[in-house]
């Protein structure tokens, strides 16, 4: 699994319009479309159009700090576009076990029903 964490990702041909998504919020640097498999009634992703190295958050250098606070501001334009700022919780899962699944960083934006907590 680790060899092929640097490799292009689904995502590449989702910010290149090569397969359709649902598209929620986009400008020059962050997408933001519906997960494919949605888990609550709002649930969309927020992905850096350029990954620059950032797989995962566990790869965040310095430099990543303006789009890591571009991505959290998105997930919150996404929120009141989508009617869940009153709840609505943002996600990451950093590497294999905690589910990552696409190397290329998301926030997973959840809402629409009562969320759980601890999450499991
Ligand atoms: P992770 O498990 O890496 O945090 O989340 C990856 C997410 O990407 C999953 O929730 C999965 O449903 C979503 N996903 C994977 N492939 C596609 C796709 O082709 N289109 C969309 N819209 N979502 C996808």
């Amino acid at each position: 699994v680790n060899a092929n964490i640097e490799g292009p990702t689904i995502y590449d041909k989702i910010i290149a319009k090569e397969i359709p998504s649902s598209i929620v919020y986009e400008d020059d640097k962050v997408l933001a479309f519906r997960d494919i498999n949605p888990q609550a009634p709002v649930h969309v992703l927020v992905i850096p159009k350029l990954r620059d190295g950032l797989t995962m958050l566990g790869k965040a250098e310095a430099r990543h700090g303006e789009i890591l606070g571009d991505l959290l501001y998105a997930a919150k334009i996404v929120a009141e576009k989508e009617g869940i700022l009153d709840g609505f919780r943002v996600v990451i899962n950093n590497g294999p076990s905690a589910c990552q699944s696409v190397y290329h960083i998301h926030l997973h934006v959840l809402g629409g029903r009562q969320m759980k907590w601890p999450p499991g």
